[in-house]
C-alpha cells in the first residue's frame, strides 16, 4: 500500500467453552487496545465465565445493562460487540451451520467489495491509488479525503464506470459542508459519508441531505437502536452504516437492519476491520444481500484470517463451513502479536 500508516493494531477476543468450542470476536480498536483490553479484562470476561454460550440475548442484555453508565456508544460497547460476534461464531459452530445461514441464507456465495483507502491528503497520490485498485478489480473505491480537489482526480483516475464515494470523517460545519457538497456534485458520488461534526447532530446532516443531490451516509459512530432511529426518524441519511463492532454486535445490526429498511434506509454496514470482525461483517452483507461490503484497501504481509477470505477481483467468498468458517491464523498471531 502506498501512504505512510505502517501499523494497524485491533484487539481479537477468544471465548472458549467447556464443550470445545471457540469463537472469535474482534473489538473496533482504533490502536486503543490498552485501555479496551482493561475495560474487557476487569469488567466484561468475568460476567461471561460459567455462563451458557448459547444465550447470545440474555449475556447480551446483563452486560449491557451492568455497564450503561460508561455510556452507549464508546469502549464499553466495543467490547459487548466483541462478545455478541464470538458468541454468534460458537453458536454456528454448535449447530454446524455457517453464520449467513443463521441469519436467514444467502443467494450469493461472493460478495462485491469496495476499496476503502486510507488518507492521502493528495490528488496525485489519490489518483494513483484509485487507478491500482480498479485494475484490481475493484468496482467501487472510497476516500478518506477532506480536499474537493481529491475527489476531481480520483473521478479522473476512475473513469465514469466505477462507484466513487468520499468519507470525511466529520471535518466540517454545517455551512461548510453545504459548500463543499455543491462543489462536488458534478462528479457523481455514490454517497458523501459523515461530513460534518458532531457525528451526533443528525439534524445538521438532514439539513444537508435536504440540499445537495448527493446521497448521504453516516452511521459508524451511533451505539444501539435507538440512535439509529432518531437518525432515520430525523431524516438524516439515505444510507445507514453501523459498525458491529461497535453497535453491541451482529444482534443489533439485525435490528438496526430492519428499521432501516422500514425507513426506506439502505443498510451498510461499517468495516475497517481485518480480523474476525470483518468475517462476521461479510457473512452478516451475504445474508442482508448488502450490495457492497467495506473493505480496508491494504496490502497484507498475512490475512489474518486465512487466504479463504482475501479479496480477489473486487469479491470476496462467503465462508461455507460451521461458525464464522474460519479462524484466526495461530503462526499469524504469533508473528503479530503485541501484548
Ligand atoms: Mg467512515
Amino acid at each position: 500500500m502506498g501512504g505512510s500508516r505502517k501499523a494497524f493494531q485491533t484487539l481479537m477476543v477468544r471465548i472458549d467453552t467447556d464443550q470445545g468450542l471457540s469463537g472469535w470476536g474482534e473489538v473496533f480498536t482504533k490502536n486503543g487496545e490498552l485501555a479496551l483490553k482493561s475495560v474487557f479484562d476487569t469488567h466484561v470476561a468475568p460476567v461471561l465465565i460459567g455462563r451458557d454460550a448459547t444465550q447470545i440475548g440474555a449475556i447480551r442484555r446483563d452486560l449491557e445493562k451492568l455497564h450503561h453508565n460508561f455510556g452507549r456508544v464508546g469502549l464499553m460497547a466495543f467490547c459487548v460487540s466483541a462478545v455478541d460476534l464470538a458468541l454468534w461464531d460458537i453458536l454456528g459452530q454448535a449447530a454446524g451451520l455457517p453464520l449467513y445461514r443463521l441469519l436467514g441464507g444467502a443467494t450469493r456465495s461472493e460478495v462485491p467489495l469496495y476499496a476503502s483507502l486510507t488518507r492521502y491528503g493528495d490528488p496525485r497520490a489519490v489518483a494513483d491509488t484509485v487507478e491500482r485498485a480498479v485494475k484490481e478489480g475493484y468496482g467501487a473505491v472510497k476516500l478518506h479525503e477532506v480536499l474537493v480537489e481529491t475527489v476531481v482526480s480520483a473521478r479522473a483516475a476512475a473513469g465514469r464506470e466505477v462507484a466513487l464515494m468520499l468519507d470525511t470523517n466529520c471535518p466540517w460545519t454545517l455551512a461548510e459542508a453545504r459548500r463543499n457538497a455543491r462543489r462536488m456534485e458534478p462528479y457523481d458520488l455514490a454517497w458523501l459519508e459523515e461530513p460534518t461534526w458532531p457525528p451526533e447532530n443528525v439534524h445538521a446532516l438532514a439539513e444537508l441531505r435536504r440540499s445537495t443531490t448527493i446521497p448521504i451516509a453516516a452511521g459508524e459512530n451511533a451505539g444501539s437502536l435507538a440512535d439509529y432511529r432518531v437518525m432515520f426518524e430525523a431524516g438524516a441519511v439515505d444510507i445507514v452504516q453501523p459498525d458491529i463492532a461497535k453497535a453491541h454486535g451482529l444482534s443489533e445490526a439485525l435490528r438496526i437492519a430492519a428499521l432501516a429498511d422500514a425507513h426506506n434506509v439502505q443498510f451498510m454496514p461499517h468495516c475497517f476491520m481485518i480480523g474476525p470482525g470483518y468475517v462476521h461483517t461479510l457473512h452478516l452483507a451475504a445474508a442482508l444481500e448488502v450490495p457492497l461490503l467495506e473493505r480496508y484497501y491494504v496490502e497484507l504481509a498475512v490475512e489474518p484470517l486465512g487466504e479463504s477470505v482475501k479479496p480477489r477481483n473486487g469479491r470476496v467468498a462467503v465462508p461455507q463451513a460451521p461458525g464464522l468458517g474460519c479462524a484466526p491464523d495461530p503462526d499469524a498471531i504469533r508473528l503479530y502479536r503485541v501484548g
